[in-house]
């Protein structure tokens, strides 16, 4: 069966007479327990319900996909957000003493709670803007150069010397890839073998790609993290994350992670999530489609200095991207000459509207920079291509784009 028909076959719940087809929401706290605790399947929603049963069921068969090794399945945890799904892994991983390696130009919320709180409690964080550093940081290596190597360089770059500090190995490396804003693209399977190698646990952020456009796991990840708030989930009404692993013994850790915080979803979140789901084939298809014709559009244009989309050749990882995704998803950013011209081009556009996140089934923008957490151009627009008729798109942009 193909993936799109097993995704579709999955929000179809077991055959029983008079049930209905598709999981309805279900609201409770407290569940029937009248007998021995364990006979029952439910017992206290923070543990488990029927919704998150029904999502994760999904969500598994998103993860799994096609890639694994035989006889290797995807667990999913579902959690509020996909900022409670990585604080779920760091704080089931780290310990005092130990060292997570970051990029350091991924998404900045998940810096801001590895330094602002891990950091804290004595986990070293280590932030790493090329592969090669990334490699190097794992292995308690000094860089020997600041930031050598451009974005998009091979893991062992040159730029590296052998120079052993204190540091020591790393407990966890986390990636993202492509990376939110600026879209650049790491080998994962290359980055998992040496990361492996010196002993550490690789989870990658995968919100942009979608496990179903990139699977991480069958890449060698050892966690899969995803913000189903955006293209999973695509229509920009619901607030959720997971972690997907194939280990048993990783699974039970965040599973008592998520039982003892209780950073599971809400049930109305958990039942709009997996109904989302399974248009997912739909959406990545038609949004990534319009994805790639929007950044050729707008790599033909002067008035754009740069575009950052993995799907076009110009990309610097072009070729990593070509290997290791299976659709180069909805995110395209594009750098305009100024932080006045892109809020110019914002203004002037009709069928983008002016938003955070990314993702959903309409246009979305932002000049990235208005944040002031990204070291980005103060002129870049990180755009979310949604699923309209994509020459529509092309003539709103053409009268905004002067
Ligand atoms: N990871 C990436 C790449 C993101 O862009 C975001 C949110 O923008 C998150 C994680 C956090 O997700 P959430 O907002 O669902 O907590």
């Amino acid at each position: 069966m193909r993936e799109a028909t097993r995704i579709l076959r999955a929000t179809v719940m077991p055959a029983a007479a008079g049930a209905p087809l598709h999981q309805g929401p279900v609201f409770a706290a407290p569940f029937h327990v009248p007998g021995p605790l364990g006979e029952a399947r439910y017992s206290y929603a923070r543990y488990e319900q029927p919704n998150w049963t029904a999502l994760e069921r999904l969500l598994a068969v998103i993860e799994t996909g096609d890639g694994l090794p035989e006889g290797s399945v995807a667990r999913a945890l579902c959690f509020a957000s996909g900022m409670a799904a990585t604080a779920a892994v760091f704080g089931t991983l780290l310990r005092p003493g130990d060292a997570v390696v970051l990029p350091g130009n991924g998404y900045f919320t998940a810096r801001m709670l590895a330094e602002g709180y891990f950091q804290a409690m004595g986990v070293e964080v280590r932030l790493a803007t090329t592969e090669g550093e990334a490699i190097a940081l794992v292995q308690g290596l000094e860089a020997a150069e600041e930031g050598g190597g451009a974005p998009g360089s091979r893991p062992g770059g040159a730029a590296r010397q052998a120079a052993p500090v204190n540091a020591g190995l790393a407990r966890l490396l986390w990636l993202e890839t492509p990376s939110n804003p600026g879209m650049e693209v790491w080998d994962i399977a290359g980055l998992c073998r040496e990361a492996h190698a010196a002993g550490a646990l690789v989870a990658c952020d995968n919100t942009t790609a979608t496990p179903m456009g990139q699977n991480v796991l069958a890449l060698g990840a050892d966690l899969a993290v995803v913000s189903d708030t955006k293209l999973m989930t695509g229509h920009s009404d619901v607030l959720m994350g997971h972690v997907a692993v194939t280990d048993e013994a990783l699974y039970a850790q965040l599973l008592d992670w998520r039982n003892l915080t209780g950073g599971g979803p809400g049930p109305m979140e958990a039942w709009l999530a997996a109904r989302s789901l399974a248009t997912l084939p739909l959406r990545l298809e038609r949004s990534t489609a319009n994805a790639l014709a929007v950044a050729e559009w707008l790599e033909s244009r002067p008035e754009v200095e740069r575009v950052l989309y993995p799907g076009l050749r110009s990309h610097v990882a072009h070729a990593v991207a070509a290997r290791q995704m299976r659709s180069f998803g909805p995110v395209v950013s594009f750098v305009l000459r100024s932080a006045e011209v892109a809020e110019a081009f914002l203004g002037r556009t009709r069928l983008v509207t002016n938003a955070t996140s990314f993702g959903g089934l309409t246009t979305t923008a932002e000049r990235r920079a208005r944040w002031g957490h990204d070291a980005v151009e103060e002129g870049l627009i990180r755009m979310s291509v949604g699923c309209e008729a994509v020459e529509d798109l092309l003539e709103d942009f053409g009268q905004a784009l002067v």
